[in-house]
């Protein structure tokens, strides 16, 4: 089974999945903007159960999703990078942010499933053909 690999900025936290992403998503709510100082996020979501930290201890915090759950938010306490982040509503599930894929695994392939929160997308960017658009989460 491939196993993907991936870290932080200054290399502290380090974290693996085995398998494929069940789900690769761009979410571009103003929640990711904020977290990562970037205009959305990219996402492999794995299962909870294939996803492990092996090296470090990432800080979190919790955010209030619009379904008014709990969203976990993982990051490097040194360089701040946000690497990961489990959502009260999927509990199965982890959506690891693919910026920290090694290997320049940041294009997830080329194949983004999904992007979520269409509404809140940024002017200078277009829709990925073939993702399907969702205006908010679900
Ligand atoms: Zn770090
Ligand atoms: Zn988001």
């Amino acid at each position: 089974m491939t196993t993907t690999t991936g870290s932080c900025m200054c290399g502290a936290v380090k974290y693996e999945f085995t398998g494929e992403p069940k789900v690769t998503a761009l979410c571009h709510c103003t929640d990711c903007q904020k977290w990562t100082g970037g205009a959305f996020t990219s996402n492999a979501v794995v299962p909870r159960t294939s996803f492990r930290v092996t090296s470090g201890k990432p800080s979190s915090w919790d955010g209030v999703g619009d379904s008014g759950k709990i969203n976990k938010h993982f990051f490097c306490p040194t360089c701040g990078s946000s690497l990961y982040t489990e959502l009260e509503v999927m509990p199965d599930m982890t959506c690891v942010k693919a910026g920290g894929l090694d290997g320049n695994k940041a294009g997830l392939g080329n194949k983004i499933d999904v992007e979520f929160y269409t509404k809140d997308r940024v002017e200078y960017l277009k829709d990925v053909p073939e993702a399907k658009q969702e205006p908010a989460f679900g």
